[in-house]
């Protein structure tokens, strides 16, 4: 779409009443986030380090409860230092419409993978506000606490602790010379209360967030909105190839029970086998260590990880079960042994088919082109579905690339999404 386009088809809804965000104070506030956290001397292209728990981290907190307090919000900081800013809605019965992201950062990451989706909901609330817009619903922006998993190694600390609780135990955990439970405090949660979830189901009325897709599916389709399916589940298997350690010198090459060899041809087969079905699924083996481990020893046994993502737990079993028997026939030929063992299942969540219907039409109406796709990545959002009916929408990220400072969606792309969020949380927050 043009830019011309794009404010013909903005101007056309404002006709028809419907509000947009404003772009320039989206985008001015992703501007001042990016400063906390910025290397001494860069600029907003140089990225950010804000690990969850650092100073930098909690100057990026104080600054959006400041901003929050401006716009008149009522704020909370709940037990896991998790931020909620709320507007109320004109029924006091009626629950929270809920949307929001993470501000904590990897190493080195980037300015919209997070803060996007956080600024995005102040936005739309301060979109309601200028229209003078009355929702029957509160509307609440959030800022869970260490999406990433950096700090103390737990990937969606704030959202995993709000809907699961945190065993007593975890808080001796050390990380960057603090606990857990001096960390809680260094950021104003309470680690007294966090043992536990005090976000119950039903308690809000939805959740939408807004990411960066972080992949280039959007790219490849030339898409603007993603209306994302669900968080893709998961498995994961140890495999244990055993063969012969031997001479390998002395050794023919006939009777060699090569456990290496065995393993590159599963490494192969399940790359081939994701290829070769239809349909969005992933698969990768990441780890693999050789035993003995000399150079002049043939391979006695590998140790490798199988992991395989889609929405669908039925196709991944069906993968599973293909890759199973091509291992059969692996051993077999190469006179080796393959033991899996099985773990469980990471269960796929998947987003409400009524938000995801809300966020298309949406997109639709603004003349913005959106494509489904499942996210492969963990999100807060996946806690959220157990909760309320949840949705989440993608932007397209530049070359596919996140977690680098190099991470860039356009200013035009962070507004659409902004707009796409405002309409179905209107929706939601209307109903
Ligand atoms: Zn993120």
């Amino acid at each position: 779409m043009t830019r011309r386009t794009f404010l013909a088809s903005s101007a056309a809804l404002a006709a028809q009443g419907t509000p947009s965000i404003n772009a320039a104070r989206l985008r001015q506030r992703l501007e001042q986030l990016s400063a906390f956290g910025r290397p001494a001397g860069g600029s907003f292209a140089d990225g950010v380090t804000r690990v969850a728990f650092t100073d930098p981290f909690v100057g990026a907190s104080k600054w959006l409860v400041g901003e929050m307090k401006a716009m008149g919000l009522t704020v909370r900081v709940d037990q896991a230092g998790n931020i909620y800013g709320r507007r109320a809605g004109t029924d006091p019965t009626a629950k929270a419409v809920l949307s929001g992201s993470h501000i904590d950062s990897v190493p080195s990451g980037g300015n919209f993978d997070g803060p996007l989706g956080t600024l995005a909901a102040l936005e739309v609330i301060d979109t309601l506000r200028d229209h003078n817009i009355a929702t029957r619903h509160p509307v609440e922006a959030v800022a869970w606490v260490g999406e990433e998993g950096v700090a103390f190694s737990r990937g969606l600390f704030g959202s995993n602790a709000a809907t699961k609780g945190l065993a007593t135990k975890d808080l001796a955990e050390t990380w960057n010379g603090m606990t857990l439970a001096d960390a809680l405090r260094k950021i104003g949660g309470d680690p007294a209360r966090v043992a536990q979830p005090w976000i119950k189901r039903g308690d809000y009325a939805g959740y939408i967030e807004l990411h960066i897709e972080q992949g280039r599916r959007m790219l490849r389709q030339t898409s603007q909105i993603g209306i994302v399916e669900g968080i893709v589940a998961i498995v994961r298997y140890p495999v244990t190839v055993l063969g012969e350690a031997n001479h390998a010198g002395t050794t023919m090459m006939a009777d060699r029970r090569d456990a290496l060899v065995g393993a590159s041809e599963l490494v192969l087969a399940v790359n081939k086998l994701a290829q070769s079905l239809p349909g969005n699924q992933v698969a990768t083996v990441g780890m693999l260590t050789v035993k003995p481990g000399a150079a002049n020893v043939i391979p006695g046994e590998v140790n490798l990880t199988v992991e395989m993502r889609d929405m669908s737990s039925a196709t991944l079993e069906k993968m599973t079960a293909q890759l199973r028997a091509e291992c059969d026939r692996i051993a077999r030929e190469r006179k080796v042994e393959f033991r899996w063992t099985p773990v469980a299942l990471r269960d796929g969540q998947p987003s409400d088919p009524g938000v995801m219907k809300s966020l298309e039409a949406a997109a639709t109406r603004r003349g913005l082109k959106p494509q489904r796709l499942p996210s492969g990545a963990g999100h807060d959002a996946s806690n959220m579905a157990a909760i309320c009916p949840m949705g989440m929408l993608f932007v397209p990220s530049q070359g596919g690339i996140s977690h680098s400072p190099r991470e860039l969606t356009t200013w035009e792309d962070c507004a659409n999404g902004a707009n796409v969020l405002l309409d179905a949380m209107l929706e939601l927050a209307r109903a």
